[in-house]
């Protein structure tokens, strides 16, 4: 049986199981144990296989204005659609008024104490502040401890510095170099291919312990927001991202979605987009077609700067509190939390609820009080999930815009 119909069907008895089995039993602490392994499991690859196959993609590129290019495409293509899926979180917000309840601003029903009046004292006295946080931990002070603690965004910057460099250095050296990064990514790769025959087990094991502790019942209190989130993801992922894949890409988003099947699947199980990359990788390179020049310089990238689902969820949070606490929020206001949603995404972690201490710096940055995080941590379990699955494929349409961008022509076009 093909892997995505294996996964898809660990997701279902897991959904099933999790309703089932209380939170304290057995069967739920032994998926907490298995989640917990295949989790570990694909953290294991991600450091080694992000670093080998930036490197290795950088050294091939060989002259400068061939990696400049794609390099600009690639940041283009990456803010680009954070900012329409932002876009999409405002106007879902605005127009599904999710902090609002029968024409009163839903702050009590909520639990929320602050008051009205010296909330909005404090978002109009409110300043920009932390951007200069995500420039810092780009260029990361020490490269090995980005590594131990999985700051991608540090990590990503060494790697393209160093495969950029490795590249120039002539003679054997130079080969040496090159060589053994080449080695490194290929073993990793080999790592990997084992960790995901795991995939559909790590799974279930993953999304029963997950529905077992939330609940479906948890999601109730804030329907609307969770819908109104939900609605604008599923928007960005099968409109807007589907509208590029056409028009610039010119393949068949139905392909798309069955190629990235798998990844979506592993990242919405595990809410980590960054462990979910070594299966980004499998499925553009060997369902989609595109070539390793092209996935190890932008899926890296991807993980660990395009969080196209993460930038929609913080934008939507910060609105709703928002009406939750009856503001008016004038244009400038919604400008400052849209610019802060794409800029900070960019610098969130694609590990489970990371995007949450980014809504804090958004809060924080409009003068909103923080005690709303309480209220999202009922929806953001599941929420985390959808937006996880929504980040991976904002990267693979990357890769295959690009790749086809860059004249590749066997992308999408082989059967699975
Ligand atoms: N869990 C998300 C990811 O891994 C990040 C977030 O939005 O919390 O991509």
């Amino acid at each position: 049986m093909k892997s995505h119909w294996q996964i898809a069907i660990a997701l279902s008895l897991a959904v099933v199981v999790g309703a089932l089995a209380p939170v304290d039993s057995d069967v739920i602490a032994v998926c907490g144990f298995v989640g917990g392994l295949f989790l570990n499991a694909l953290k294991m690859v991600v450091v080694p296989l992000i670093v080998s196959s930036i490197i290795n993609a950088m050294s091939t590129f060989g002259d400068a204005g061939a990696l400049s290019r794609i390099g600009i495409r690639t940041m283009l293509f990456y803010s680009a659609t954070t900012l329409l899926a932002v876009l999409v979180g405002l106007t879902m917000v605005n127009l599904v008024q999710p902090g609002v309840v029968d024409g009163q601003p839903a702050r009590e029903l909520l639990g929320l104490a602050a008051g009205g009046e010296k909330v909005s004292e404090n978002v109009s006295g409110a300043k920009l502040s932390d951007i200069a946080d995500v420039f810092y931990r780009l260029v990361t002070a020490n490269p090995i401890k980005a590594a131990a603690e999985s700051d991608l965004l540090g990590l990503v910057f060494f790697s393209m510095l160093f495969g950029i460099f490795a590249a120039r250095i002539p003679g054997s050296a130079g080969q040496v170099q090159r060589d053994f990064w080449s080695g490194v990514r290929e073993t990793m790769m080999h790592i990997t291919a084992l960790v995901m025959r795991f995939a559909p087990i790590g799974v279930f094991a993953l999304v029963a312990k997950a529905f077992s502790s939330t609940g479906v019942e948890a999601i109730r209190p804030l329907a609307m927001f969770f819908f109104a989130t939900l609605g604008g993801l599923l928007f960005h992922m099968l409109v807007t991202m589907s509208v590029l894949l056409a028009v610039v890409g010119r393949v068949s988003p139905l392909r798309m979605l069955q190629a990235m099947t798998p990844a979506l699947l592993t990242g919405f199980s595990t809410s980590s987009s960054a462990g979910t990359l070594p299966v980004t990788l499998d499925c553009l390179r060997n369902r989609a077609g595109v070539s390793e020049r092209v996935t190890g310089f932008t899926l890296p990238l991807g993980a660990a700067i395009n969080l196209d689902g993460t930038a929609l969820y913080e934008c939507a949070a910060a609105m709703f509190l928002a009406q939750a606490y009856g503001l008016h929020l004038d244009f400038a206001t919604q400008f400052v939390i849209v610019a802060m949603a794409v800029v900070t995404s960019m610098g969130v972690t694609g590990i489970p609820s990371a995007s949450l201490v980014a809504i804090a710096v958004i809060l924080g940055a409009v003068g909103l009080p923080l005690e709303g995080l309480g209220v999202l941590l009922a929806v953001d379990r599941v929420l985390d999930m959808c937006r996880t699955a929504v980040n991976v494929y904002g990267d693979g349409c990357g890769a295959v815009v690009i790749g086809r961008l860059e004249g590749e022509s066997g992308i999408l076009k082989q059967p699975d």
